[in-house]
């Protein structure tokens, strides 16, 4: 128990450390230099108890794997699709205010929205 504890810890630390949402290869390497060094399972297993808890947010770019970030104010991102080098964005208008539109043409309730920017960033232009 106390290692999981410790390893949970860690990627609290790790997650408010990195701004930028980090794949679990990210949080794992992260971990190491930290000279903790926990089983995959353990790894996808306290993501999975943080995100339950609603500490961090899964993003997902269509990498065909998810990244994590600390929870905070909803914002979106851009990312770079050479280099990968993430950048947070918020918009004035966001989407999430047109959801009674979305009732009235869909009939869905809308729960969530995902809304990120691909782009070449400064150095890879
Ligand atoms: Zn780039
Ligand atoms: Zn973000």
């Amino acid at each position: 128990m106390y290692k999981t504890t410790k390893v949970r810890s860690a990627m609290l630390e790790i997650f408010t450390r990195n701004p930028t949402p980090l794949t679990t290869r990210d949080i794992i390497l992260k971990l190491k230099q930290n000279h903790l060094n926990p089983n995959k399972t353990t790894v996808y297993r306290e993501i999975e108890f943080l995100n339950n808890l609603g500490l961090i947010t899964g993003v997902d770019f269509g990498e065909g794997k998810k990244r994590y970030e600390l929870t905070r104010k909803h914002h979106h991102h851009i990312i770079c699709i050479k280099c990968k080098t993430i950048k947070d964005i918020s918009l004035e208008k966001d989407l999430g205010l047109d959801s009674s539109k979305i009732i009235k043409t869909t009939g869905f309730k809308p729960i969530s929205h995902s809304l990120e920017f691909f782009g070449l960033c400064k150095n890879c232009q």
